[in-house]
This record gives structure tokens, sequence and C-alpha cells, in this order.
């Protein structure tokens, strides 16, 4: 998450830079299986947080988060960010409860190339609005991989995202967008998952060897979000409930490889933390 902006191009990646990124997104995903085993009702965002912190330290992985530029440097290596909250919520004392949707983002940089990914965790037994904006928040991140391969431009699969959260009745944040990534976090394009006229003028064409963080942020309520007084917690403004889903994947010429997929990252070591 988080923004940047600058004019370059595209840097596009080898199959064997794909390969060390696919390392680091495996770390990423047993990171997010370490947050989602933990995320249980009573237990404090922060304590999930030291234990993500300590996972990539045994891994020699750096995490991004911690420490990233703003008003105040993010002080965790998570952003956890719960119901109303859409992004970049700061862990801490606050217990998880019964019902509540947690947004889970982080991203690490191990070998020299990152990955970035965000899970939204149901915590107990939710209620099946909320339950319904997390299927419909998936489906838009799903629809993304899908059409990623058939379409020749971003603006493409973008508008279809944004139809499948407003057809369901949701919205989708603008605020915010996803970006390319490689060797750093943020890097070019942006990656919006609406369209505008805007986002049509900076659109970009698919193609090989483009590696993408996309993640949409889905809002039961309105589109419009505003940052709280720590600096970074981002809300909706009508208070609604909001999912974040994301993966970072790679388009190659057979097709879409996502780099941080739970499929094969726990081959290794089937249930170590
Ligand atoms: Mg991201």
């Amino acid at each position: 998450m988080f923004q940047r902006h600058n004019n370059r191009p595209p840097e596009l990646k080898s199959a064997r830079e794909l390969g060390l990124m696919r390392e680091s997104g495996k770390l990423v995903a047993r990171a997010l299986k370490i947050c989602r085993d933990m995320a249980k009702p009573g237990v404090k965002t922060i304590e999930i947080d030291r234990v993500v912190e300590a996972f990539y330290l045994k891994h020699q992985a750096i995490p991004l988060f911690k420490g990233y530029p703003g008003k105040v440097p993010f002080p965790s290596v998570t952003c956890m960010s719960i119901n109303e909250q859409v992004v970049h919520g700061i862990p801490g004392e606050r217990a998880l409860k019964d019902g509540d949707l947690l947004k889970v983002d982080t991203a690490c940089r191990l070998n020299g190339w990152c990955a970035d990914r965000a899970i939204t965790i149901p915590v107990g037994t939710v209620r099946p609005e909320r339950l319904r904006l997390l299927k419909i928040g998936t489906e838009v991140l799903q629809m993304a991989i899908d059409e990623l391969p058939r379409r020749k431009w971003w603006s493409e699969v973008a508008s279809r995202m944004q139809k499948h959260a407003e057809e369901a009745g949701f919205s989708v944040v603008t605020n915010y967008v996803g970006h390319g990534i490689g060797r750093v976090m943020h890097e070019n394009p942006q990656v919006p998952n609406y369209v505008s006229r805007d986002t049509r003028k900076h659109d970009f064409r698919l193609e090989p060897g483009l590696v993408l963080a996309i993640e949409p942020m889905v809002n039961m309520g309105t589109a419009e979000v505003v940052t709280t007084r720590d600096h970074w917690t981002v809300v909706t403004r009508d208070g609604l409930a909001s999912v974040h889903i994301e993966h970072t994947l790679a388009i190659t010429a057979d097709g879409i490889v996502n780099i941080t997929s739970d499929e094969g990252a726990f081959d290794d070591e089937p249930t170590a933390v």
C-alpha cells in the first residue's frame, strides 16, 4: 500500500527475477498464514505484528512497512485495519472482537526482491452482510487475475473490477491504488481499481515481465475515506465496513504468476512459524 509517484516507464522483470520475487512472496504468504491463525477474539493486533516481525527476522527478510516515511514513520511490519478502517491501520492494544473484519497488509524484501499482499480475515462469526462484502472483494481481485492475460490495457481490467463491486451495491476506493513492484515496493505504474478520465490518461499496456501489486479496497457504503489523527489509519467517512485484498502478480508469456500465492508456499516447513 502507500503511495509513490514518478514518471518512469514500468520496469519489466526476467524469469530469473520473478523466481526471486516468488521466494519473497512465499514468505509473505506464510506471514499472512500466521496472522490468519492468530486472529481470534481477544487477541491484540500488536501481538500478531510482533510474531510476524520475528518471522521475517528469522528468515533474513526485510519488512518494508516498518519505518515507511510519513508525518510519523510507520511503526509496524503489518498494517492492521479493522472494520471501517480501510488501510494503513497501526497494530496496537485493540483486541479483536467476534464479528470483526481484520485487514492485514504486509510486504518484505528477500535477497533484494519485494512482495506485497493483503488479506481480509473474518474474526469469529461475522454478519452475513459483511461476509458478502468480503466475497465480492475477493471476486474483484480474482476478476483482475482472470482478466490480466486477456486484455491489452489495464483500464479494461479496472473497469470490470469496478463494475463488479458496484453491481453488488458496493463502492471501490479511489484515493488509494495498487502499484508496480520489484526491487522496491512502490514502482510504476500506479494501478487504480477504477476508471476515470484521469486514470485512462495514465493507462498502461499489459505485457510480459510486468509485475503489479493489485489491491482493491471495496466499501460497503460510499467510496469516501479520511485519514485519522494518527496520520496513518484510513477509515470510511460513513463508518461502514471495508475489505482489502491484494496479491503481487506477474504477467508472463505463459500466463499469470501469483508471486504471493499460498500454493507451494508451505512446502519447506509445512506448519512452522
Ligand atoms: Mg501494496
